[in-house]
C-alpha cells in the first residue's frame, strides 16, 4: 500500500458519537473543510484528515491500514478484537474519551426471578455482540444459544425468537418499554481512541504523538 504522509482518523458519520467526537478534535486544535460527499474531511491546519463512516467499520479500517486512528465505542472495538480474523493487525485502545457511555448488558423478561448466570443455561439470547456474549458465557460455563440480530434486539423476546437479550443499555428506558430488566453487565463502555498496537515511526507517528499529548491536555481539563 502507498504510504500516506497525512494522519487519517475514522469517526462515525452520523450517530451518537459524531458531535462529541468532532468537538473533541476541535478542542485539540484541528479544523476540517467539509467535503461535499461528506466521506472525507480535509484537515486545514494540521496534516490530519477525517473519514466519516459507520461505526462498525472503524476497527476494520484501522486494522487494514486505511486509517491510522478511530473514535469508536469500546463495545465495537472489543467485539472486533474478539471476532476479527487473525490475518488483520491487532488494535489497541489508546485513550478512553469520556463520552458515549453505556453498558453491554444481558436483560431478561421482567417476570423472571433472575438469580444468576446458570439460569441462562439452555436459553436463547439475542444479540449483535456474539463475540462479547460468547466470551461471557464461556467464563461463566453457561451453555446458551446465541441468536445473532443486527438491530432491534430488544423486541426478540416479545417475538418469541429469544428468551433474553444482550444489548447496549444507557438509561434503561428501552428495556422497561419492552418489559425487560437488566440482569448482568458484561462491559462498561464509552468512546475510545483506537489505533494500531504499534505506532508508525515516521511523520504520521510524530503527528499522532502530538495529537495524543493535546488529547491528554483536553481530557485533563474536563475531569
Ligand atoms: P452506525 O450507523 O454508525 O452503524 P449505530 O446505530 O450503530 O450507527 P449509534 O446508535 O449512533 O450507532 O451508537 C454509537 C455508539 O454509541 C454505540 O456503539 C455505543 O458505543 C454508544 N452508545 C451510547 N449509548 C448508547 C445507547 N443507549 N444505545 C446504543 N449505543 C449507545
Ligand atoms: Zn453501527
Amino acid at each position: 500500500m502507498k504510504t500516506r504522509d497525512r494522519l487519517r482518523i475514522a469517526m462515525q458519520k452520523s450517530g451518537r458519537l459524531t458531535e462529541p467526537a468532532l468537538e473533541l478534535l476541535t478542542r485539540c486544535g484541528l479544523t476540517f473543510r467539509q467535503s461535499r460527499d461528506k466521506l472525507f474531511c480535509f484537515g486545514e491546519g494540521e496534516p490530519v484528515d477525517l473519514l466519516l463512516v459507520r461505526d462498525d467499520d472503524i476497527p476494520g479500517l484501522i486494522a487494514q491500514g486505511v486509517c491510522d486512528l478511530g473514535i469508536v465505542g469500546r463495545n465495537v472495538l472489543s467485539e472486533f478484537q474478539l471476532t476479527a480474523g487473525r490475518e488483520l493487525a491487532p488494535l489497541s485502545e489508546l485513550r478512553p474519551l469520556g463520552f458515549g457511555r453505556c453498558r453491554l448488558s444481558i436483560a431478561v423478561p421482567q417476570e423472571l426471578d433472575y438469580h444468576g448466570p446458570q439460569q441462562l443455561e439452555g436459553r436463547r439470547i439475542a444479540t449483535s455482540y456474539p463475540g462479547l456474549l460468547g466470551e461471557w458465557l464461556r467464563t461463566h460455563a453457561v451453555n446458551a444459544g446465541v441468536v445473532m440480530l443486527a438491530g432491534s434486539v430488544e423486541i426478540a423476546p416479545k417475538l418469541g425468537t429469544a428468551d433474553a437479550i444482550c444489548d447496549l443499555v444507557q438509561s434503561g428506558g428501552t428495556l422497561v418499554a419492552n418489559q425487560l430488566r437488566e440482569a448482568e453487565v458484561l462491559l462498561e463502555s464509552e468512546a475510545v481512541l483506537a489505533g494500531p498496537l504499534t505506532l508508525p515511526v515516521d511523520e504520521r507517528g510524530d503527528m499522532l504523538e502530538l495529537l495524543l499529548k493535546r488529547l491528554d491536555g483536553v481530557i485533563q481539563v474536563r475531569e
